[in-house]
């Protein structure tokens, strides 16, 4: 019985159990990359020749747009836009707020913010007159 055959039918077919040969795994690795390879490879050149520029072009833009939408999600996650002033709030601020506009709500508004270390509550003003 060849063991490439049985290993690719389907599992609900009762099959006998072995190892694969050190030789069917190489061979079932080896079409998986060439089918994954080709498929790429095809991919690319529809879009160099949709617009009309080479291969090697073609890699270094899809290279460029995964590396661009990388380095957008990190800033987005990083810097949330401060709810007042759309500038980049503070990390983990209370209000969303950026170091400014935090400053002035907590101090109107008698508003603790751990982040920015601003502590304006009632309860930090008895402390230090304690
Ligand atoms: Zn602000
Ligand atoms: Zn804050």
């Amino acid at each position: 019985m060849d063991p490439l055959e049985v290993s690719k039918q389907p599992h609900w077919i009762s099959k006998p159990y072995f190892r694969l040969s050190e030789v069917a795994k190489e061979s079932i690795t080896q079409n998986g990359e060439q089918t994954f390879r080709e498929k790429q490879k095809q991919k690319l050149a529809e879009t160099a020749q949709a617009q009309g520029i080479s291969m090697k072009k073609a890699r270094k833009r899809e290279r460029r747009q995964l590396c661009g939408k990388r380095v957008l999600e990190i800033k987005r996650a990083k810097f949330p836009p401060c709810s007042r002033c759309a500038q980049p709030a503070g990390q983990n601020c209370s209000l969303e707020r950026c170091k400014k506009c935090c400053r002035f709500k907590c101090k109107h508004e008698k508003l603790d913010c751990k982040a920015h270390r601003y502590i304006f509550s009632e309860n930090a003003e008895i402390a230090e007159n304690c």
